[in-house]
């Protein structure tokens, strides 16, 4: 008898072993010693588990450094199994680009190590975690199981940090949330744009300020890199990126403000003009939809009180 419930237990181990989801992560290499996990051009689904977003790492001599940690536990857990399929040094420190839940739930794979944020982005999390958690989980289902919130335990402050060799530059900017901490590795030219810059993917907008968005793009422009790693969307070569970010944003702000200052009502506005090859952009309508209801209450407040200002002149 007692032989049957230890076969059964045996049994039921394998069945949950068996169905543990697997994010079939691949570095892809981008430069020397770095590397590149490249998520899907999509919404978060169950189907994709989450993985819609780009995580590296940079295998320096003192160790391995990660920036962002992906959506989920078993996310993290499977980003540092592939990083040890790629080199048997041991992950040193993970740097988290913002707030946002698809970069930073797989923090519980590396929390006893040093997790570096901006300030606002280590409040963020803080203050909207779990929130940001429980809403994952009713998209993408069991994928997010057994995943809490380890906030960043580490204030980064800008400049350069050197680890292993490699030079890395700390630029603290904002306008995609109210801290985006990019990285650009002086040593091997590889920036790491988080999600100030979507490439091929329509930007997301629920934290974000447009025209801080659009300074901080003007500043990436200005960088001496190589290769830039988007937070959505393939690493590229050239500036495109950030121009076809900037052009979307442009064209988001310029619509929206014109419509508001002729009174078009949210509704009127589901079917958007817009230039072919922003509506060529993955999930462009459903990211528009969102942006439309995140940004338009306040343009309408905007253009409503401008028309008040005229009045009493
Ligand atoms: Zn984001």
């Amino acid at each position: 008898m007692r032989c049957l419930i230890f076969i059964s237990v045996l049994l039921l181990v394998g069945v949950c072993q068996a169905v543990e989801r697997d994010y079939q992560l691949k570095p892809q290499q981008v430069a020397e010693d770095t590397y590149v996990l490249i998520g899907h051009d999509e919404h978060f689904s169950f189907s994709n588990g989450g993985n819609i977003v780009n995580t590296g790492f940079i295998v320096t001599e003192a160790g391995v450094v990660v920036i962002d940690s992906g959506p989920s536990r078993l996310y993290g857990e499977q980003l540092k199994a592939a990083i040890a399929r790629v080199t048997d040094k041991p992950v040193v420190k993970l740097f988290i680009t913002h707030m946002h839940p698809d970069h930073f739930l797989g923090n519980q794979a590396f929390e006893d190590l040093p997790i570096g944020a901006l300030k606002k982005t280590q409040g963020g999390i803080r203050l909207l975690g779990e929130t940001f958690n429980d809403n994952l989980y009713r998209l993408v289902g069991s994928w997010m199981k057994g995943t809490r919130v380890v906030a960043p335990n580490l204030q980064v402050e800008p400049g350069l940090e050197e680890i292993g060799g490699h030079r890395l530059q700390l630029i603290a900017l904002k306008g995609h949330t109210g801290a985006d901490l990019v990285i650009l590795d002086q040593t091997s030219g590889v920036l790491f744009a988080g999600d100030l810059v979507f490439y091929g993917r329509t930007p997301t907008t629920p934290h974000a300020r447009l025209d801080e968005w659009q300074a901080a793009l003007q500043q990436l422009q200005k960088l001496d890199f190589k290769v830039l790693v988007p937070g959505h969307g393939p690493p590229v070569t050239s500036e495109v990126a950030i121009s076809q970010t900037s052009a979307y944003l442009n064209w988001l702000q310029t619509y929206l403000t014109e419509q508001a200052g002729s009174g078009a009502a949210m509704a009127e506005l589901l079917q958007p003009e817009a230039p072919q090859h922003l509506r060529e952009l993955a999930v462009f309508s459903e990211e528009y939809t969102r942006s439309l209801s995140h940004l338009y209450p306040a343009l309408e407040a905007a253009a409503l009180a401008e028309g008040k200002v005229e009045q009493q002149q």
